[in-house]
């Protein structure tokens, strides 16, 4: 009877634990998280901080769900460190836990910012559900406050200080929010939305350093050209840090990532990695990639299972991932890699409506869709078949995208 391990309850180890189970009625599964509670939904902690959703039904499983699968469960258990010569993994209790095989989905935790009291009182990282009712909390007591970090997650501590009320500033670095993915027309459309739920985007700004009082509470935020934001709450999500310190010396742990095939295999034997934390060989680009979204998570958590059970490279990975915000009066959705690509067209079609596709050698490696998102099936497609593009690349602007129309699929 083989033994499975997997270390991380997060959607991409939970998705594993359950397709591990339907392939293997007899294995023995274990799922040890360092968190207190079983899976829940990441994607809707940030409602819960803004007021708008209660706890219930964000949790996906409780512990019941892991019993009726006669899958072991360990909460507030941390993973110190592999042995991988021996197969068995150490537990900040001192418990050695053996494995067949193991699957590593730990994730990341937020990157702090490396400024004075970063620390402080009052300044939030956004990751756990536990995070999430402590910046609930924050929010609701707060005056006014500061984002910082113009990416997907930053934009999440706008909205909370929109919806709780919070005289909120988007401290960014550039002259934009998401730089990398969006043109000035496109970020335009999102600057408005913040402008409209009462939350500032200041730019060519930051931070240089926090005030704090006597309390070690923070007071303000102070931005690289010395401008003062005063503040009692500060939001800081500039990126994530993945956690790979159980996994030093190794061999499995790469650039601060863990570098898998598209079987979700590392490079150690009978050692795979599923989720946030992989750096996957992706198929369909042709090139190694990242992925920072939940449901490209549990199919890589689904995928592992399937080639752990195996015992083989039963099916790869192949995946178009997707990323939505819902915060604005309208919708908003990047899919693929948009920050990739030698190749963008562009346009923007009403105050509200936008789009920009990103090509590599005249194949669609991703784009964003602002206001209009009825496109993003066959520009989802069109990256899936890698057609060649070359020479038809403003159509992908047409409003509608007629697939009959251009290139057809690669073999
Ligand atoms: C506020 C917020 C909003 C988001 N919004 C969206 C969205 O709208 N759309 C979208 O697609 N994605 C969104 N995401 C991203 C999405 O949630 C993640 O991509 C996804 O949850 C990653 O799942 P994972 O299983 O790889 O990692 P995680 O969910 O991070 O799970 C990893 C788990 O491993 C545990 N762990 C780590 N180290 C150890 C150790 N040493 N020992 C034991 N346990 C350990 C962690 O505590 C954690 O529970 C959002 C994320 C956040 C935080």
């Amino acid at each position: 009877m083989s033994e499975y391990v997997i270390i991380g309850d997060g959607i991409a180890g939970s998705s594993a634990a359950e397709t591990l189970r339907e392939e293997e009625p007899d294995a023995s599964i274990t799922v040890i998280t360092d968190e207190g509670e079983p899976l829940y939904n990441r994607i809707l902690i940030k409602e819960h901080a803004k007021g708008k959703l209660p706890e219930a039904p964000i949790s996906i499983h409780d512990e019941s769900w892991y019993d009726e699968r006669d899958i072991t469960l360990s909460l507030d258990t941390h993973v110190t460190s592999i042995d991988v010569d021996g197969k068995t993994i150490h537990t900040h209790e001192g418990e050695d836990i053996s494995y067949d095989k193991l699957l590593v989905a730990t994730g990341g935790t937020p990157t702090q910012l490396p400024v004075e009291q970063s620390d402080a009182d009052g300044v939030y990282h956004f990751w756990t559900f536990q995070d999430a009712r402590g910046i609930k909390e924050a929010a609701e007591a707060a005056e006014a406050g500061v984002a910082v970090g113009a990416g997907l997650l930053g934009i999440d501590f706008a909205a909370v200080m929109g919806a709780q009320d919070v005289e909120g500033k988007y401290l960014m670095r550039g002259d934009r929010w998401w730089r990398y993915a969006l043109s000035a027309d496109g970020a335009e459309i999102i600057h408005d939305g913040l402008r409209e739920m009462g939350v500032e985007p200041v730019f060519d700004s930051g931070v240089d350093h926090f005030e704090v009082n006597d309390d070690g509470h923070v007071t303000a935020a102070v931005d690289p050209n010395g401008e003062r934001y005063a503040c009692d709450f500060a939001g800081v999500a500039i990126g994530l840090t993945f956690n790979t310190e159980f996994l030093r010396g190794t061999g499995i742990e790469r650039d601060g990532g863990i570098a898998v095939d598209e079987y979700m295999q590392t490079g150690v034997d009978d050692v795979y990695a599923a989720g946030d934390i992989t750096r996957f060989y992706d198929t369909l680009i042709g090139q190694e990639a990242q992925n920072g979204s939940w449901g490209s998570a549990k199919e890589q958590g689904r995928v592992a299972a399937v080639n752990m059970a195996a015992d083989d490279e039963a099916e790869g990975f192949e995946w178009v991932s997707s990323y939505s915000i819902t915060h604005f009066d309208f919708p908003f959705l990047s899919f693929g890699h948009p920050t990739i690509g030698d190749e963008y067209v562009e346009q923007r079609y009403s105050d509200t409506e936008w789009r920009r596709v990103a090509l590599q050698d005249g194949r669609v490696v991703g784009g964003v869709l602002i206001g209009d998102l009825s496109q993003q099936r066959p520009l989802k497609q069109l990256m899936r078949d890698q057609r060649d593009l070359r020479g038809q690349t403003d159509r992908l602007l047409d409003e509608q995208i007629d697939l009959d129309e251009l290139a057809p699929a690669q073999d």
